[in-house]
């Protein structure tokens, strides 16, 4: 068995779409990124990298190869777990984001996770709290971040 960490940050601006964990979340602001800018499957890409030591996401899918331009992060998770073989055990993950406020989403982001890596919602965990309107552009509203960690065999 091998552990996994994975962290990923992007500003949210107007005109974008919010991508969670391959969810799209009604908001005024999206994820500015090269691709669709999902930051929990982001996150989850470099813990799947990480628990194998194969690097990250960046070097994997570079943000100057237009191939990746506006790219669905749920193909490039597809592509990451192809690539590194990994089955998973279970899944925990944090999103950081001031606003909207994501409880009625959890379930939906939980489902579609499991679907993606081919398990149980039981096996997959997400967990949302804001940066209590103090932490930087976190707490302004003006960013979004996740956290994950996950164990695979
Ligand atoms: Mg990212």
């Amino acid at each position: 068995m091998r552990i996994g960490q994975g962290f990923d940050l992007h500003r949210l601006t107007e005109g974008r779409r919010l991508m969670i964990g391959g969810v799209e979340i009604p908001s005024a602001l999206g994820e500015d990124a090269h691709s669709d800018g999902d930051v929990l499957i982001h996150a989850i890409i470099d813990a799947l990298l990480g628990a194998g030591a194969y690097g990250d996401i960046g070097a994997l899918f570079p943000p100057s190869d237009p191939a990746y331009k506006n790219a669905d992060s749920r193909m490039l998770l597809k592509e990451v777990l192809s690539k590194t073989g990994h089955k998973l055990i279970n899944l925990d993950s944090t999103i950081i984001l001031e606003t909207p406020k994501l409880g009625k989403y959890i379930m939906s982001i939980r489902e579609s996770l499991a679907s993606l890596l081919d398990t149980d919602v039981g096996n997959i965990s997400v967990k949302a709290k804001t940066a209590e309107g103090i932490l930087g552009e976190l707490g302004q509203g003006r960013a979004i971040a996740a956290e994950v960690v996950i164990l695979v065999e």
